[in-house]
């Protein structure tokens, strides 16, 4: 039987996860308001306390301590993110992702048009 109806584990917590993560980089505004970026900003903060997988939480918190949240904007929030996935994927020993393609992944499809 399928294991989507277990609880997850951490491979499937964080697969939900990034995309979620990911996916409010891609509707995050380019030009966000001031609100905005404080709201974005406590949101990771919280994040950071409340995800349940408490050796990921520390090692992101850590990743914050060393890359403060940039979230001027869609684009920099979106490589900042990246960056800390890619950080997660080093530890890991899962493969770099590119960074100046992160919105071809997760806002507007890649640009070969197999997502059209
Ligand atoms: P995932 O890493 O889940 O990635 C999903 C998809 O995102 C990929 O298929 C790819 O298309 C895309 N992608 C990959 N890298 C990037 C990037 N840099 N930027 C944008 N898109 C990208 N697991 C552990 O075992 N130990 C940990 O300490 C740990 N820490 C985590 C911390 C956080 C904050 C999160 C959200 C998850 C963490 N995980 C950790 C889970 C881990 O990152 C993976 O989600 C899990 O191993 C499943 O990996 P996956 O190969 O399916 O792809």
């Amino acid at each position: 039987n399928s294991r989507s109806d277990c609880p997850p584990d951490v491979e499937a917590l964080g697969r939900g996860t990034w995309t979620l993560l990911h996916s409010i980089a891609a509707s995050y505004p380019e030009s966000p308001s001031k609100s905005q970026q404080s709201d974005l900003l406590s949101f990771v903060k919280l994040f950071s306390k409340l995800y349940p997988c408490w050796v990921c939480a520390e090692d992101f918190t850590t990743y914050m301590g060393r890359e403060v949240p940039r979230v001027g904007s869609r684009d920099e929030f979106g490589k900042w993110l990246c960056g800390a996935h890619n950080d997660v994927n080093r530890k890991l020993g899962k493969p770099q992702f590119d960074c100046s393609r992160w919105q071809e992944r997760w806002r507007t499809g890649w640009n070969d048009g197999r997502c059209d």
